[in-house]
């Protein structure tokens, strides 16, 4: 394994972070605070909130069984997933691998910051092959994007082909547990002792109702959180959003109930979507979208969206030609897209 210093842009090690009046004093017992050059005015909206989140990441480490100091919370995943560029990676010299297809942000944030991102197609079944995914690799690869379920496939990426991955790179590897929630694999991030180069990502946006709030976390050895807070703008994640959060992860019984539905829905779906006659293939599933192939996507996709119905067309992914990708959604609208699927005219 390399260091982490060795993994780590030799500035980014370097750098003297941003000390916010609210790294400095942190503490509660005071009663006047004249250090921020906030507003007296308007509470509680005119205090900067917690930088590091303390309250959230509390509850956070119950409810998702990691240690509070293995935690970074940014706005969104998104947050997390250009912060691994920023930290790790320098531009026009290291490179990343992924698997391909999978998630759009991963090679965006590669092209904003200048980074080599090299794709190892996964097989027919949108499985990932370990031995690929090494050979992929070269001295200056610093990190490899696993997303387990996968988007836009939806299936498990099989948990053995990761721990070899794991086990086998010196370097950082990225673990998307975005849908995990709708998976019954034990997910990565209850192994964070194991695996020191590990990152797991998780998301408030999918299983937990919550995508306009905008938090994603990351969960890695201290030492990696540690790099991502010197990077991180000081007040990253907003007090609604924390205030909010709070609120939603007290409330987990109504996330099983949520999560219990849609898969309930989805299993619903995916007998209804089988027999129609378009339809060439349903993908397997693990999360609360599926999909599937069918004899002309474009043709299909147009039809939904003048019906006010929109699926998303990943015609033009690797390996997903003809496909749409459609979300579990509520009975009713799952009802509608299928009463419209129904009557498509040819
Ligand atoms: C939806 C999704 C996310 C969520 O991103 P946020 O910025 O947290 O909303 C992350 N990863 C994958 C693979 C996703 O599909």
């Amino acid at each position: 394994m390399r260091t982490l210093q060795q993994l780590t842009r030799p500035n980014i090690w370097r750098l003297e972070p941003y000390s916010s009046a609210r790294d400095e004093y942190s503490g509660k017992e005071a009663h006047v605070f004249l250090d921020a050059n906030e507003n007296p005015y308007n509470g509680p909206y005119n205090r900067y909130p917690d930088p590091l989140q303390r309250e959230l990441k509390a509850l956070i480490s119950k409810v998702k069984g990691v240690p509070a100091h293995c935690i970074f919370l940014g706005n969104g995943s998104d947050e997390a997933i250009d912060l691994v560029y920023r930290c790790f990676t320098e531009p026009k010299k290291d490179n990343v691998v992924a698997i391909e297809p999978t998630y759009g942000m991963y090679k965006v944030c590669a092209d904003i910051n200048d980074v080599e991102y090299r794709k190892v197609l996964l097989t027919e079944n949108f499985q990932m092959k370990a031995d690929n995914v090494l050979a992929a690799c070269d001295e200056n690869t610093k990190v490899i994007w696993i997303c387990t379920p996968n988007n836009p496939s939806g299936n498990d990426i099989d948990r053995g082909e990761i721990e070899k991955v794991l086990e086998g790179f010196d370097g950082i590897v990225v673990i998307d547990e975005a849908y995990s929630d709708f998976s019954s694999v034990s997910p990565f991030r209850l192994d964070m002792e194991k695996y020191s180069n590990m990152i797991v990502l998780n998301t408030m946006s999918k299983a937990w109702g919550s995508a306009a709030i905008r938090l994603g976390m990351a969960f890695a050895h201290p030492e990696v959180i540690a790099v991502f807070n010197k990077v991180k703008y000081p007040y990253n994640v907003n007090l609604l959003t924390q205030e909010k959060a709070k609120e939603i992860l007290s409330d987990y019984y109504q996330i099983d109930e949520w999560v219990k539905i849609i898969l309930h829905e989805r299993a619903k779906m995916i007998e209804a979507v089988k027999v129609l006659p378009f339809c060439e293939k349903v993908y397997p599933t693990n999360a609360n979208f599926f999909l599937v192939k069918v004899n002309d996507a474009k043709k299909i996709y147009d039809y939904l969206v003048d019906k006010g119905i929109i699926v998303r067309n990943r015609n033009k992914v690797t390996l997903c030609g003809n496909c749409l990708r459609i979300t579990i959604g509520s009975k009713a609208e799952n009802e509608e897209l299928l009463k419209a699927l129904r009557v498509i005219k040819y």
